[in-house]
């Protein structure tokens, strides 16, 4: 059982979250609410049905719901309120900054202006309690020539995003298959990121950094397979944005008391806690932390650990960084 200190030291932990999916944080209240307003009918008689097809069983049938869920996403508006009411529940939880990923394909394969979805987020962010900025990821199992079609028709709006990741179903869809678009990202002077490592094998993780330069591997849990892999990924102090829940909804690990985390930062691995679909995985970034930690062996000094990891991977310029990074260690030095 995790004790009351515990838990009160992870809730109240000031940090930051890098592997969240704004469309993933859509509840089915929401979903109903937005139905509703955009005359969307919905194949679920209630939210309660909903919520219960929410019983995935991998990656592939949990995308299927995503993407009916973001169906209901029309106006500007709509985009707003999705993200005004993620960023409400990360500074409920003590969130400072978070780096968040939208789908604009989801959205143009629907008819949607990439202007509707990117200005609605990006407003929101303006007007958000935390600090926060947008990574615009590439649908993987679509092709390389959408992903470069897409960045173009985004180039108007290049200084409201501060990166560009690669997302949907990894297996058989390796990182190499994107090695333009990412070259050109890099180009215009985009921070690189790839989902790699969580259902797919540690080579899709390798080739994320050799062919893509990615800066962040989001996932990466499979990495311990390859001991030569976790000794460069120490090296190179490559971040990886693990996401507990997440992990177990899809069957990365079948329980918590399996999940990896304890064994990642023991090797010295730059891991931070994330909560990647919150509304579909059963929770928000504190979750993420509450739940691991009851599960596994982790104290008040890998809660630290993970806090400041989350900041220094981060994609912030050094002064804002230092502060918050300042503020973590006040943090702990007050509660012990
Ligand atoms: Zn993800």
């Amino acid at each position: 059982m995790l004790n009351e200190e515990l838990r009160r030291t992870l809730t109240a932990m000031p940090k930051a979250e890098l592997h969240i999916h704004i469309e993933g944080s859509l509840e089915p209240e929401l979903i109903f609410e937005l139905a509703q307003r955009n005359g969307v009918s919905l194949p679920y008689p209630s939210v309660e049905a909903l919520r219960q097809a929410y019983a995935f069983s991998d990656l592939q049938s949990f995308l299927d719901i995503y993407y009916a869920g973001a169906s209901v996403l029309l106006t500007e508006q709509d985009f707003y309120d999705m993200t005004a009411a993620y960023l409400q529940r990360a500074a409920a939880d003590n969130v400072r900054h978070a780096e968040l990923f939208f789908d604009p394909q989801t959205h143009t394969a629907r008819g949607i202006a990439i202007e509707t979805v990117i200005n609605g987020i990006w407003r929101a962010c303006q007007d958000s309690p935390v600090s926060a900025s947008l990574i615009l990821c590439f649908l993987r199992h679509l092709s390389e020539e959408e992903a470069i079609a897409t960045l173009e028709d985004a180039i108007p709006y290049r200084d409201k995003f501060i990166g560009v990741g690669l997302d949907s179903s990894e297996v058989g869809h390796p990182p190499e298959k994107f090695a333009r678009v990412f070259e050109r990202a890099r180009n215009l002077g985009l921070h690189l990121v790839a989902h790699a490592g969580e259902e797919g094998p540690p080579a899709y993780i390798e080739s994320a950094l050799d062919v893509l330069n990615v800066e962040r591997i989001d996932h990466g849990v499979r990495c311990l397979e390859d001991p030569a892999l976790v000794a460069r990924l120490v090296r190179e102090h490559m971040a990886l944005t693990v996401c507990p829940l997440s992990n177990i909804k899809l069957r990365v690990f079948d329980v918590m008391g399996q999940h990896n985390l304890r064994r990642l930062l023991d090797a010295g691995l730059a891991v931070t806690v994330n909560s990647d679909d919150p509304a579909y995985f059963g929770g928000y970034v504190n979750d993420n932390y509450l739940a691991a930690f009851e599960a596994l062996p982790l104290d008040a000094s890998h809660a630290r650990q993970l806090a400041r990891n989350s900041f220094n991977a981060a994609f912030l310029e050094p002064e804002q960084k230092r502060a918050w990074l300042a503020e973590v260690d006040r943090f702990f030095s007050e509660i012990q």
